[in-house]
C-alpha cells in the first residue's frame, strides 16, 4: 500500500494551506492573511471515501523570513512535486492569472506528473469569469473551487484520488514486523539500518507482487522476520546530501510509516527535537502505528548520571503526543546499544496486536470506575460506565458503553488506568465512549431505539 502524496504547490495567497486544512478535516486554525507565514503543519493524513492520502501544502515548507521565490524554495517545491502522485496547482480566481503561475506552471509540466488545476477563491463575486482564462497555463481544464467554503473540494479530491495510483492491499505476514526508520535528514537512519542489517543477514525483498526494485530489507532474528521497509529510499535520501531538502524525506516518512507496524524516530541527540520531529509523531498516532523512540549519537553528548532522563523529559515535552513510546539512546557509529532496538521493536509490535479479554477488562473497569466515578456531565447527571469490549487491534481499540458521555479528562483516565494494568507499551491505543440507551421506560419511549454509534468523549488519539 504506497498512500498517494497530493502536493499543493501555487503563489502565496492563493489559498493552499486553506485548501490543506480541508483536505486533512481540520478546522481553520492557523490561516493568516499575511503571505508567506509559516504554519505548522504542512504534511497531514487525509481521508476520502475510504481512501488514505497525504496532503502536502508546498507554501508551508518555507520559513516566514524566507522570500517565497528564493531558490531553496523553488528547490523544496521541485523535490516536493518530484515525490507527488498528483500536484495540484493552485490559483487564485479571484486576482486572476498572473506570471507566477506560469513560473509555477511551468516547472509543474515540466515534472510529467498527473496534474490538476484548482482556481480558487470562487466565491468571490466576478471570480468565475476569468475562470478560463487559467486554461492558458496548460494544466488541464480548471476546476472552481473555494477552499473557505468547501466548495467544489470533493470534486477535486475525487479527480486526484482518480489520478493517483492504485493501493496494493499488503496482508501482513505472519512472525513479520514491519518497521519504518524514519526521522529528519542526518540524524543516523543510514547510519542505523547498516548497523542493525550488517551484511551478511541481508535479504533484500522486492514488494510481493510488484516488479518494482527492491525497496525493503528483511532480516531474521530469532524466531522473528523485521521487514525495514523503504530501505533504498533511506539511502537515496543520504546521497541528497542537503539537509535542507526536508519535503523529500517527510514524504517517504510518510509513506512508509503508512506501510510499517512500528516505527522507529530517530531524534539527533545534540539537536533534540524539531518542529519535523513533532510532525512526524503526530502522523504517527493519526496513522494508529507503534513506536519506539532513538536518541541517536550519544556518543556525542556529555554525560552524567542524570543527562539520559533529563534529554527523556524534554523529548516528552516536546513529543506529547507519543508518550507511549519508549525512549532508547545508541550510537549508530559506534554500535553501542544498538541492538537494543530489537526488543523495543517485539514489545511494540505486540503491545500493538494485544488483545485484552473482555473479563478481565470489565472486572478491572468496575474497579476503576467504583475509585474515581466519571465526573457529572453538562446536563448534571452522572453518566454511568456499563461495559467495556476491545473492539479493533493494531491499534488497540476500546469501546465503553455508558449512559452517557464522560468529559475527555475521563477517557484519559481509563486509558492511564488500561496501559497500566495490561501493558500497552509503544502503542497508541483508542478509547472510545459509546452512549447506550437502558430499556425504555413504561409507557413511552417506544420508539427509542438502542443508542451506541455515536463517537466522542474521551475518544483520545
Ligand atoms: P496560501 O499562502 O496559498 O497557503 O494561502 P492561505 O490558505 O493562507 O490563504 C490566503 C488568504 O486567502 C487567506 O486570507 C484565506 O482566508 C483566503 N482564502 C483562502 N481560500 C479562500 C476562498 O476559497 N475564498 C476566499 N474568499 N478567500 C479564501
Ligand atoms: P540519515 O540522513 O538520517 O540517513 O543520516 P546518516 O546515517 O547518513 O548520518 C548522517 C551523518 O551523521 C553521517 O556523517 C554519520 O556518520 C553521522 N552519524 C550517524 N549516526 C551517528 C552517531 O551515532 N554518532 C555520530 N557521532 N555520528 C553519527
Amino acid at each position: 500500500m504506497t498512500l498517494p502524496a497530493l502536493v499543493i504547490v501555487g503563489r502565496p495567497n492563493v489559498g493552499k494551506s486553506t485548501l490543506f486544512n480541508r483536505m486533512v478535516g481540520r478546522r481553520q486554525a492557523i490561516v493568516r492573511p499575511e503571505p508567506g507565514v509559516t504554519r505548522d503543519r504542512h504534511f497531514g493524513r487525509g481521508e476520502w471515501e475510504g481512501r488514505t492520502f497525504l496532503a502536502v501544502d508546498t507554501g508551508g515548507i518555507a520559513a516566514p523570513e524566507d522570500d517565497p521565490f528564493s531558490p531553496l524554495i523553488a528547490r523544496q517545491t521541485a523535490s516536493a512535486i518530484e515525490e507527488a502522485d498528483v500536484v495540484i496547482t493552485m490559483v487564485d480566481g479571484a486576482e486572476g492569472l498572473l506570471p507566477q503561475d506560469a513560473q509555477i506552471a511551468d516547472m509543474v509540466r515540466a515534472a510529467g506528473k498527473p496534474v490538476l488545476l484548482a482556481v480558487n477563491k470562487i466565491d468571490v463575486k466576478g471570480a468565475g469569469d476569468t475562470l478560463w482564462d487559467f486554461a492558458r497555463l496548460g494544466l488541464g481544464d480548471p476546476l472552481p473551487i473555494s477552499a473557505e467554503h468547501a466548495t467544489g473540494v470533493a470534486e477535486l479530491l475525487q479527480a486526484a484520488l482518480a489520478r493517483a495510483p492504485g493501493e496494493e492491499a499488503e496482508p501482513p505476514q505472519e512472525g513479520e514486523i514491519r518497521v519504518a526508520v524514519v526521522g529528519r535528514p542526518n540524524v543516523g537512519k543510514s547510519s542505523l539500518i547498516n548497523r542493525l542489517l550488517g551484511d551478511e543477514r541481508t535479504l533484500v525483498s522486492p514488494l510481493p507482487g510488484t516488479t518494482r526494485d527492491p525497496i525493503d530489507s528483511l532480516l531474521r532474528r530469532g524466531d522473528k522476520v523485521y521487514r525495514f521497509i523503504d530501505t533504498a529510499g533511506i539511502r537515496r535520501r543520504g546521497k541528497i546530501g542537503d539537509r535542507k531538502v526536508e519535503a523529500v524525506s517527510m514524504i517517504l516518512a510518510y509513506r512508509s510509516i503508512e506501510r510499517a507496524e512500528v516505527v522507529l524516530l530517530i531524534v539527533d541527540a545534540t539537536e533534540g527535537v524539531r518542529s519535523m520531529d513533532a510532525q512526524i509523531a503526530h502522523h504517527i498516532v493519526d496513522s494508529g502505528r507503534a513506536c519506539v523512540v532513538l536518541l541517536n549519537k550519544w556518543d556525542l553528548v556529555e554525560k552524567d548520571s542524570k543527562t539520559f532522563d533529563e534529554a527523556v523529559r524534554a523529548l516528552r515535552e516536546k513529543l506529547v503526543h507519543i508518550d507511549f513510546a519508549p525512549v532508547l539512546s545508541a550510537s549508530a557509529l559506534t554500535g553501542q546499544r544498538c541492538e537494543r532496538v530489537f526488543e523495543a521493536f517485539e514489545t511494540a509490535s505486540a503491545s500493538h496486536r494485544r488483545r485484552v479479554p473482555t473479563r478481565a477488562l470489565n472486572l478491572a473497569l468496575a474497579e476503576w470506575t467504583k475509585a474515581h466515578p466519571p465526573p457529572a456531565g453538562s446536563k448534571g447527571r452522572r453518566p454511568k460506565i456499563l461495559y467495556a469490549t476491545q473492539a479493533s487491534v493494531a491499534p488497540p481499540r476500546i469501546v465503553l458503553f455508558a449512559s452517557g458521555m464522560p468529559h475527555e479528562t475521563y477517557g484519559r483516565y481509563i486509558e492511564n488506568q488500561i496501559r497500566e494494568k495490561f501493558g500497552f507499551e509503544g502503542t497508541p491505543v483508542r478509547i472510545v465512549f459509546r452512549r447506550k440507551v437502558g430499556k425504555p421506560a413504561r409507557g413511552r419511549g417506544a420508539r427509542a431505539g438502542r443508542g451506541g454509534g455515536r463517537r466522542g468523549g474521551g475518544g483520545r488519539r
